[in-house]
Parts: structure tokens; sequence; C-alpha cells
């Protein structure tokens, strides 16, 4: 399924970047995300609203970590059948 022009499909990046939120992913790896999200407009709202998500755990509770659901409930949002079709032939 490499319908992808991305380097990474849109549920790799999805993973990574909430690791990337975290500071917890090597520089080839950020760059890699940083690509993904140039190019796709889906991923780079979820990754502002993981953004802005994150900020508000820390502000509340102090800590940085991200609680497994909440990843998990990210995830469910993207459904890999959806990935990078539609760019185009939809405008937001
Ligand atoms: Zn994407």
């Amino acid at each position: 399924m490499m319908n992808c022009k991305n380097a990474i499909d849109c549920k790799k990046a999805i993973e990574s970047l909430i690791d990337y939120l975290h500071h917890e992913v090597n520089e080839p790896d950020q760059k890699i995300i940083k690509a993904h999200l140039d190019e796709c407009r889906r991923c780079c709202n979820l990754f502002d609203f993981e953004d802005k998500f994150t900020r508000l755990i820390k502000e509340k509770s102090g800590k940085e970590t991200c609680p497994q659901a909440l990843k998990n409930s990210i995830l469910k949002l993207i459904d890999p059948s959806l990935c990078c079709k539609g760019e185009g032939s939809r405008t937001a």
C-alpha cells in the first residue's frame, strides 16, 4: 500500500509525533516527521491538536507523560484507509 507520496504513512506519523512532542525521537526521525507534517494537512491538524492537548495536560498535572488512553484515542481518529486519499479532491 504505497499510494502515499510521503516517506511515512499517516498512522506512523501520528504514532511518531506523540513521541516527537515528548522529545523522545532522535534527529533523523524528527526530520521525517516534520517533512510529513509539511505535506500532510491532516496530520498537521492532529499534531496541532495533540500539541495543545499535551500543553494542557502539562499545565494541569505538571507532568509530561502522555496517557496511553489518549494515545489510543488519537490513533483511533486515524483511518488508515483514508491515508493521503482525497487530498486535492476535498478543500477544507
Ligand atoms: Zn499524514
